[in-house]
């Protein structure tokens, strides 16, 4: 049969208006692909820009100011997070640095007290660092450096708080001019350095942890393997000789170390070491190079 031009023309019409509006359809359905494919992508693609950029700024001030860690949104954790994780494993665990008593150490130690702090041994923050134990609220740690005799008035003044601190001691002798002992017969230390008696009655006192500050105080760095070597291993045995306890912390002289001296220390069987970098926050994966501040001002 055959249809006249009109009939045509009212067959044609409706057919072309489903092809049009199934075009519309089908462009619509892919323009709302296209747009939510994006718009899905967009937004992983900003966290994950945004969280490269806050690493970035963390790790290169990490190591060099007390600033504490940026704290990451929920949103961008799940862009990357085994680099998360190191972030978020950052604890805040200030540690004290001192070498003579400073003229106001009993308001600095007051200031402790009043913000909440609760002092530990750094066997304690080691421990803590490594999940071996709770800890306190708040802790944090009292270092001293080098074994001056000057530090008895301080340990008067933790004694008076009831705090715990760690006395890092070094051996001493002819070579450099630094010495624990007359024991050494090193007559040129006078008594400006802590004598084993006055270790021993310190580290028997129970509110003092002796660590090791090797025997010569020299730039360990500086050193061959075979002098770190005497340097770390040589002041764990004589400390442990003359106190009768197993000495676990080190500390760097001057903070300053190289990879050999990590692995060193760990092998001598030491488990964490103090460096003179300055910040409140220790990473629980870096034992070996727990930072330290050197007043209570800041700490809230
Ligand atoms: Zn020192």
């Amino acid at each position: 049969m055959k249809l006249s031009k009109d009939a045509k023309s009212l067959v044609k019409k409706p057919l072309g208006k489903v092809y049009y509006r199934l075009f519309i359809a089908l462009a619509f359905i892919v323009a709302i692909i296209v747009l939510g494919s994006e718009l899905y992508l967009a937004e992983p693609m900003v966290a994950a820009e945004l969280q490269k950029q806050k690493i970035k700024n963390l790790s290169s001030n990490y190591y060099k100011s007390s600033t504490p860690p940026v704290i990451i949104s929920p949103s961008a954790i799940v862009a990357t997070p085994i680099e998360i994780k190191k972030i978020n494993g950052t604890v805040h665990l200030p540690i004290l640095l001192y070498h003579k008593t400073p003229a106001n150490f009993d308001f600095q130690m007051k200031h402790l007290v009043d913000a909440g702090y609760t002092p530990v041994f750094m066997q304690e923050v080691y421990m803590i660092l490594t999940g071996k134990m709770a800890g306190p609220a708040k802790p944090v740690a009292i270092t001293f450096d080098d074994g001056f005799s000057d530090q008895l008035q301080a340990t008067e003044i933790l004694k008076k708080y009831n705090f715990k601190s760690t006395f890092y001691v070094l051996i001493g002798g002819e070579l450099s001019g630094w010495c624990v002992g007359v024991e050494r017969n090193v007559t040129t230390c006078g008594d400006s350095y802590l004598n084993w008696a006055q270790i021993k009655t310190l580290q028997g006192s129970g509110l003092i942890e002796v660590g090791s500050h090797t025997v010569d105080h020299l730039q360990l760095a500086s050193l061959n393997e075979a002098a770190q070597r005497f340097q770390i291993f040589e002041s764990k045995r004589i400390l442990e000789q003359n106190l009768g306890v197993s000495v676990l912390s080190f500390c760097y002289p001057y903070g300053n170390f190289n990879t050999i001296t990590e692995l060193l220390a760990k092998e001598a069987g030491y488990n964490n070491a103090t460096t003179t970098v300055g910040s409140e926050y220790q990473n629980p994966n870096l034992l070996f190079r727990l930072n330290r501040i050197r007043d209570t001002k800041d700490l809230r």
